[in-house]
C-alpha cells in the first residue's frame, strides 16, 4: 500500500479572468465574479492551496495527510488580467497559485485567443510579475514563444525550454515548474523537460492526480466560462 493513499490532488488552469457578465462570450475567461465564488467556496470548504512543490512532494509519497484537502492553483500564458484581478482575490483567501509566463510575451499583446470569439489580452510586465512573486505567487515556464513542442527540432525545444527557464531564473531567483503549450507532450518532450531541469510539468490531461502520478505529467481540470459551479466542485474530486 503507498504511504498515503488517499492522496488525489487537483490542479486547476486557468487563462484569463476578467471582470465580465457571466454570460459574456470570451475564449479562456472566467468572469471574475464566478472565480470569487470558486475560490470563496474552495475556502469555506476547507481547502489550502499547495505550491506546485507541496503537490510533488504529496505525489512522491513524501507530504502530510493534513495536505488531504490541497489544491494546486495554475494560470497559463501570464496575461495582465490574472495579476490585477485573480491575485487579489486569492490573497485575500490566503491562496497562493503559480503563473506559466510565456517570456517573449512579456509587456506585450497577443490575440491568440481572437479566433474563435475571444479578444486580444494584454501579458503582465516584468514588475507586475514581480509584484506577484512577493506576494507569494510562484512564476513557471510556459516557453519562450508558446510553441507547440511536439513538432519541434530537438534544438528549438531545448532552447524553448533552457532560455525561458534561465530567463526566468534571473528575475525570480528559481524557476521549477513548467506547462506545455497546448499540453502537448510526448515522450521526447518529456525528456527534454527533465534534462533542462525542471521538477514538474503540467499538461491539460483533464483528472487528479495520485499518489504516484509522473510528475513531468501532471494532469490538470480545466476551468473556463462554462465551468458552472457543480462542474467545478466535480472537477474537484475526492472530498466533495
Ligand atoms: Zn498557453
Amino acid at each position: 500500500m503507498p504511504p498515503w493513499p488517499l492522496v488525489a490532488i487537483p490542479i486547476l488552469m486557468y487563462h484569463a479572468v476578467l471582470p465580465i457578465e457571466p454570460k459574456a462570450s470570451a475564449r479562456g475567461t472566467v468572469p471574475l465574479s464566478i472565480f470569487r465564488d470558486q475560490i470563496a467556496w474552495l475556502a469555506r470548504r476547507g481547502y489550502r492551496s499547495l505550491t506546485l512543490d507541496e503537490a510533488a512532494d504529496a505525489l512522491r509519497g513524501e507530504a502530510v495527510a493534513s495536505r488531504a484537502r490541497g489544491v494546486a492553483i495554475t494560470f497559463d500564458d501570464g496575461y495582465r488580467c490574472v495579476v490585477e484581478h485573480a491575485v487579489p482575490v486569492l490573497a485575500e483567501f490566503g491562496m497562493t497559485a503559480t503563473l506559466f509566463v510565456v517570456t517573449a510575451a512579456v509587456d506585450t499583446s497577443t490575440d491568440w485567443y481572437v479566433q474563435g470569439g475571444g479578444r486580444s489580452f494584454e501579458h503582465a510586465s516584468w514588475d507586475e510579475l514581480e509584484r506577484a512573486a512577493a506576494r507569494g505567487f510562484a512564476i513557471g515556464s510556459h516557453t519562450v514563444n508558446h510553441r507547440s513542442l511536439v513538432d519541434a527540432s530537438d534544438a528549438v525545444v531545448a532552447d524553448e525550454l533552457g532560455a525561458s527557464k534561465e530567463t526566468l531564473e534571473k528575475r525570480f531567483g528559481r524557476c521549477s515548474h513548467f506547462a506545455y503549450p497546448f499540453g502537448a507532450h510526448g515522450d521526447a518532450t518529456v525528456a527534454a523537460v527533465h534534462r533542462a531541469g525542471y521538477t514538474t510539468a503540467c499538461s491539460t490531461e483533464a483528472g487528479l492526480n495520485r499518489h504516484g502520478q509522473p510528475l513531468l505529467r501532471l494532469r490538470r481540470q480545466s476551468v473556463s466560462r462554462t465551468s458552472t459551479a457543480g462542474r467545478f466542485r466535480r472537477r474537484l474530486g475526492a472530498w466533495i
